[in-house]
């Protein structure tokens, strides 16, 4: 059977085959920890699934306008007006299957064999993927435990090229849990100012997931950037809702049309039921989101307290999202009998192995000599977790 190199070239995304490995590893009566797949382990508050179930008796059955309900959209430009001070048209606002796929909408719509894009590293495993699949170059800018996993304007600078199409950003970080300050966004954007070639992809997914006390910054709020700025986001993890699949891409009017082009030949409009969902999380109360959010930070606290209990590992403290992102070189090429580690891949399989406890090899996201747990799960399950990690690690020499 003939499989084209576009797809034999791509990477299976790493959290979900790790996530996967762990249920086999369930369903067989093994008693596994996840700590690999990222989501909300709340379920989706119950106004919203009541729209939904709302939406299937009235029949919301039909499909839906290819870049979504004009409805939905509304509700989206009020939200990035209201709690981001942005100021999109819902015409610029494409709903997708998910932030996943809106921002690979964009990526498909804007960049062309050869053009590179700048991906500062640790990144979520499907940028990288995104753009080979457009046949695009990506130009990675590595970052470490010592800048607290953050480009400085300097990398930023040393990176652009005649080629450079678009960056790609992502604050709070999927793997690190970094967030950028208004000052440092800034810094960034002085730099982007002065390359009016390049599109700025902002994923924005994790806004709410903050802990530092101070308002979540777009950068499309920056009016040097803020007509060439694409926000990525949508309702998986600020409202628990990652099997609704719903996403969107906020865009120039350009671009927002080109994305709804491609997405008429590829997927149509995304779920009707799921759309009038993401509309109650919208205009409905919000109090949902900072419960969650509460609740993370508390679980953050935890695990960044548990993890530097554990010698040998490099824990930075998370501004956001729910992840830990240690650094584990302190364990590369220790064994267990005959069992040797010699890379964070390798210590990632040995934890799922001896620690029943499922994490992420850091070179998944292009940052080997790291893991990345999720802590979207119980007090429970992390005390669990931690106590494990430990005694697996104890018993590398
Ligand atoms: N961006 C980042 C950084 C993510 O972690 C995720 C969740 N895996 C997504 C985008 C996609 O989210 P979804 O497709 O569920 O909306
Ligand atoms: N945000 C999740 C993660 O990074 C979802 C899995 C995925 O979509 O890759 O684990």
């Amino acid at each position: 059977m003939a499989i084209s190199p576009r797809v034999k070239a791509l990477a299976v995304s790493q959290t979900l085959a790790m996530s996967q490995k762990s249920a086999e590893l369930k369903a067989q009566g093994i008693d596994i920890i996840n700590l690999s797949v990222g989501e909300p382990d709340f379920n989706t508050p119950d106004h919203i699934k009541q729209a939904g179930i709302k939406a299937i008796e009235e029949n919301y059955s039909f499909y839906s306008p290819v870049p979504g309900y004009m409805s939905l959209r509304k509700a989206i430009a009020d939200k990035l007006s209201r709690e981001n001070g942005l100021s999109f048209e819902p015409t610029q606002i494409v709903v997708g299957n998910g932030a996943k796929h809106s921002l690979c909408n964009v990526i498909m719509a804007t960049v062309a064999p050869g053009d590179e894009v700048i991906i500062p590293t640790p990144a979520w495993v499907s940028y990288v993927e995104m753009v080979k699949l457009a046949e695009g170059k990506s130009v990675l800018v590595p970052t470490g435990l010592e800048q607290n996993f953050k480009i400085t304007p300097a990398q930023l600078e040393a990176a652009i090229t005649p080629r450079t199409t678009a960056i790609i950003l992502c604050s709070p970080s999927n793997p690190t849990g970094s967030v950028y300050t208004r000052e440092e966004l800034q810094s960034l954007v002085d730099v982007l100012a002065r390359y009016p070639q390049v599109l700025v992809i902002a994923d924005e997914i994790y806004e709410h997931i903050n802990y530092t006390g101070g308002d979540f910054v777009s950068l499309a709020s920056f009016p040097e950037i803020a007509d060439r700025t694409v926000v990525i986001n949508g309702v998986s993890k600020a409202y628990a809702m990652t099997g609704w699949r719903i996403g969107y891409c906020a865009a120039p009017l350009e671009i927002a049309k080109a994305v709804t082009k491609l997405q008429g030949q590829f997927t149509s409009g995304a779920s009707s039921i799921a759309q009038k969902a993401a509309e109650a999380a919208y205009t409905g109360p919000q109090d949902c989101v900072e419960e969650m959010r509460r609740a993370f930070e508390r679980r953050r606290d935890l695990v960044v307290r548990l993890a530097r209990e554990i010698p040998g590992l490099g824990v930075n403290e998370p501004q956001g999202a729910f992840y830990l992102f240690p650094e584990v070189s302190a364990y590369i090429g220790r064994s267990f009998g005959d069992r040797v580690i010699k890379d964070s891949g390798d210590l990632a399989m040995y934890l799922l192995d001896e620690a029943h406890v499922a994490t992420v090899d850091g070179a998944a996201f292009c940052a080997p000599g790291y893991i990345r747990l999720s802590y979207a799960t119980s007090d429970e399950n992390i005390v669990e977790a931690m106590r494990r990690i430990a005694a697996a690690l104890a018993k590398l020499s």
